[in-house]
This record gives structure tokens, sequence and C-alpha cells, in this order.
């Protein structure tokens, strides 16, 4: 049993925590969610029927296919010519949470900026650069049709509608762009374009072969930018090639370090995808740039933002108060549609280096011990 990297807690709903399956009975015929990953010009879906399973999903830019077979098929398949790795297709979890401040509905509140946005001073960017042109792709529960937000285009790989049922892909679109008008918030990044890309049910859970699907939508439509504010313990081969193909295709990768901090910070925690060296891993901090008791420490922490009590869009035209990383990772999206805008010549790499203060360019404010550490990475952002 392994336990969900975090879960978002909507009223009293916990999440039910998910079997990972690390030993196959040899016997059984249960029919089991998997990934299979194929060597290069490998993906034979014939091994799959044979294997008595179905292909739910086939993916453009990775060698994989994501199949329903019996679990006592998975160690044949696993064998078979061309076949690489067969894993499990485990859950993966939105990580943010809504706190006590509730939800404001009507009447639209006069437009303030929130002080993540203002810590991290994004509105000395705005005369110079707002994050025009650059495309955001938010995977996540989907973006809700909202006053405070324009959503560009999108897509569902769970249903019929990139519309959010949660909540929590709505909060994270409105951190890196809503709108600079008279109501409600600003985004850090307020004319980026946002692409929903729903991949997360409406208890803000999917399954990592939609995670790959939605990258793999990003890479198809050409997004200069993902946000991923989910995340989960495990490894998976399939996830880290997409992301790799993303990476290599001159897409910025930001994902959350995880809620799963604790009072140990030599302990490692980071999560998936944040983990992965394609993937920017956003650690959160409070008011006072202290990191968040919740947040996830390790060496793979790049960069952190504001992750406490930020106020953002929310379903119903309203208004919510969440924390998380959740919360910190669409504040570094933003960040980097604004640098993406201001440096058109430079690629992924190049920005990632600004965003990291690489060379000293006053990008980051050093926070905890002198240099990159496994709390807050290089630091706080800081826009320009
Ligand atoms: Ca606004
Ligand atoms: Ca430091």
């Amino acid at each position: 049993m392994k336990k969900l990297i975090v879960s978002i807690c909507i009223g009293l709903l916990i999440m039910p925590t998910v079997m990972t399956p690390n030993a196959y009975a040899a016997n059984s015929t249960q029919p089991k969610k998997m990934i299979v990953i194929f060597a290069d010009g490998k993906v034979n879906q014939d091994i799959i029927l044979k294997a008595k399973g179905t292909v739910s999903k086939e993916f453009k830019h990775v060698n994989v296919l994501a199949v329903t077979i019996p679990e006592n098929s998975i160690d044949t398949l696993a064998r078979a010519p061309g076949v690489i790795k067969v894993e499990p297709d485990f859950e993966v979890t939105a990580s943010g949470r809504t706190t006590t401040s509730g939800r404001v509905t009507a009447p639209p509140p006069a437009q303030t900026i929130e002080w993540g946005v203002r810590q991290i001073n994004a509105p000395n960017a705005w005369s110079h650069t707002t994050g025009a042109g650059i495309k955001v792709a938010v995977i996540d529960t989907g973006i809700a049709s909202h006053p405070d937000l324009t959503v560009v285009g999108g897509v569902s790989l769970i249903g019929t509608s990139y519309a959010d049922d949660n909540g929590h892909g709505t909060h994270v679109a409105g951190i890196i762009a809503a709108k600079n008008n008279t109501e409600g918030v600003v985004g850090v990044a307020p004319a980026a374009e946002l692409y929903a890309v729903k991949v997360l049910d409406r208890r803000g859970s999917g399954s990592v072969s939609n995670v790959v699907a939605g990258i793999d939508w990003a890479i198809t439509n050409h997004m200069d930018i993902i946000n991923m504010s989910l995340g989960s313990p495990s490894y998976s081969l399939a996830l880290d090639q997409v992301a790799q193909k993303a990476y290599d295709n001159g897409i910025l990768l930001v994902a959350a370090a995880g809620n799963e901090g604790v009072a140990d910070t030599t302990i490692n925690n980071v999560g998936y995808p944040a983990k992965l060296s394609s993937v920017i891993a956003v650690a959160a901090t409070d008011i006072n740039n202290s990191r968040a008791y919740f947040s996830s420490t390790g060496l793979e922490v790049e960069v952190s933002a504001p992750g406490v009590n930020i106020k953002s869009t929310y379903l119903k035209n309203g208004y919510a108060t969440m924390s998380g990383t959740s919360m910190a990772t669409p504040m570094v999206a933003g960040d980097l549609a604004l640098l993406k805008q201001a440096n058109p010549n430079l690629n992924n790499i190049g920005i990632r280096d600004l965003l990291d203060n690489i060379p000293p360019d006053q990008r980051v404010i050093d926070l905890g011990t002198q240099g990159r550490d496994s709390v807050y990475g290089f630091g706080l952002i800081q826009a320009r």
C-alpha cells in the first residue's frame, strides 16, 4: 500500500489510498490497468490482444500504450519482444487544498493584487511583459468559464468537456493568468494564453496515463509551458519519456514538489513528475518567505514560490483561498511566461537558467542555507 502524495480535501471528503500492484498473482485473470512501453518503432497492439487485453490509449510522441490486461498475462507481456516495460497505470492527484477562507461568489469584488503575486515582484514586470502570446497548458481538473479568465482552448482526456468540476484547475489557472481588469485577482502573467487539459476528475484524481496523454497533447499543440500541480510518489517510465520528449521539443515543464513535507527537511519526499530532471520542481513558501510546513523537500526542488493562503479564481464565477505546492507551481509557470515573452530568442533551457538565476542576476531571493538547498531550491522566484 503506497500512500498518495497528497489528496485535495473538499469538505470532509478524504481521498482513498490506492493499491499499487507490486506482486502479480500468477493465477488471477482480474483485469489490470497497465502501461506498456515499447522499443522505438515496436508499438504492437496485436500482442496486447493476444494477451487477452484491450488498448485504452495510444500516444503520438512516445512508444507507449495504455491497456487493460488480465493480471496473469502481465509477466508474459513484459517478456515479449519489443516490450521494454509493463508498469501499473497508478493514480495521480492534485496537490492543493482549500483552506478556511471559503469562497466569494457575487457580487464580483474590486480587483486586488494578491500577496503572492506581489511577493514575486510580478507587477513590476507588467510594463514590459505580460505573457502575451505564450501558450500555457494547465494539466489539471479543467478550467471553468469565469469572467476573470480567458481560456483559449484545451481538451478533456477523461470526458467530453474541459470545464472544471472540481475547482483546483480553475484556481491554478487564475494564478497564472487571471485578467488585469476591474474585478477579482490578477495572475502573474495576465495576458498568457491558457489551455485547459483535463486529466483529473471531480475528486482531483486521475491516472498517470492521463497525464502522459496530456503532455502528449501539449507537444502536438505546440504549448510553450506545461503546468502540473499534481503528483504521485511513484516513478513511471512512460511519464519520464513523454516529459523528456516535451522538454526536447522546447517546452518548459513545471510541477508541484508535493505536499508530503515533514519536520525533518533532510528527507526526500519530492513526488513525480516534479522529481524528473526535465521538470522544474516547485516548493511552497508563506508570507514570511518561510517554507510552508507541508512543502516537500529534496535535492530536486528547483525554486520556491508563494503557496499558502493564495486567493484565485474558482467555480461559479467565484474566488477561493487555497494552499499547496499546487498554488506555488503556477506562480512559476506565470513567471516563465513573462520570461519567455521578454526573451523570444532563448530556448527552454535558456529560460530555465534565467529562472534559476544562472548567471547571477537577482532573479531569485536565496532562502535558507546559502545557495541552492533542498528546501527552497535556488530560492524565491523574482519577476523582473
Ligand atoms: Ca482581474
Ligand atoms: Ca538557499
